[in-house]
């Protein structure tokens, strides 16, 4: 493996499972020190001791103090901090009709505002690192318009508005600001669906499968590294052609 993030640090948040482990792998593979966060610190833990030099800790997204303490301890701990990952997500799929404010104020505060808390807690460090600093946030392509998601799709909606508009503010640090917007990836969160529902997505794939989190921890690896230093302010779509198909970018 290219070891293009040798002597980096790298902060996952939600890697315990799922995408983020996966990102957290990628990024360790390629040199990085990495920082596993996820709500279950045993799976972060659990994670981080199959890793070289990282190591795991619990935090909730949705709570600043959490977040910023973890996010100072990693910097004092590694001694430097190169790269955020804003991972951590969750799904309360429901139409309009049935969705209760509670559905909604939940996806809000984690998806969202749980990613402000990341920006707002590592930003600091982050100018500080300058030119190896990145902030990598994870969108969805939901947030073209999904049926059932209004809570979901805009908290992703909201991802790359945010992205787009700090890509600016940090830019003459060096620091870039990007987000991905996975398409239908093969995880415990798409795995919860009925899997006649799960079948008939992946259907509607171009590329005729689920993605991998491999697929998107590649993507993030690319952001991470020197190879995306003139990229920022951009969504990458890792989707197998599934925005495309639907007529979307
Ligand atoms: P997952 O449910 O498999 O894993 C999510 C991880 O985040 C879990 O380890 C969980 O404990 C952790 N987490 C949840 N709430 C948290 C919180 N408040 N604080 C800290 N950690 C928390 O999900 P996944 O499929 O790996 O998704 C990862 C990200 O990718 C999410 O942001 C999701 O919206 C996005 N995404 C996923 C897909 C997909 O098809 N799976 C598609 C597009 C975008």
């Amino acid at each position: 493996m290219n070891l293009r993030l040798n002597g980096r640090v790298a902060l996952v948040t939600g890697s315990g499972r799922g995408i983020g482990a996966a990102i957290a792998r990628r990024l360790a593979a390629e040199g990085a020190a990495v920082a596993v966060v996820d709500l279950d610190r045993d799976d972060a833990v659990r994670t981080a001791a199959d890793l070289p030099g990282s190591r795991g800790y619990g935090a909730d997204v949705a709570d600043l103090d959490q977040l910023r303490s973890v996010v100072d301890r990693v910097h004092e701990e590694f001694g430097r901090f190169d790269i955020l990952v804003n991972n951590a997500g969750i799904t309360r799929d429901r139409t309009l009709r049935k969705m209760e404010a509670a559905e909604w104020d939940e996806v809000i505060r984690i998806n969202l505002t749980g990613v402000w808390n990341g920006c707002k807690a590592a930003q600091p460090h982050l100018l500080e690192a300058g030119p190896t600093g990145r902030i990598i946030s994870l969108s969805s392509t939901s947030y073209l318009g999904n049926f059932g998601q209004v809570n979901y799709a805009a908290s992703k909606a909201g991802v790359v508005g945010l992205t787009r508009t700090l890509a600016l503010e940090m830019a003459r640090a060096g620091v870039t600001v990007n987000a991905i917007a996975p398409g239908f990836i093969d995880t415990a969160m798409t795995r919860a669906m009925p899997a006649e529902v799960f079948n008939r997505v992946v259907a509607s794939v171009p590329l005729g499968r689920p993605g991998q989190p491999e697929d998107v921890a590649a993507a993030a690896a690319f952001l991470a590294s020197d190879d995306a230093a003139y990229v920022t302010g951009q969504v990458v779509f890792v989707c197998g052609g599934y925005s495309v198909g639907a007529g979307h970018p």
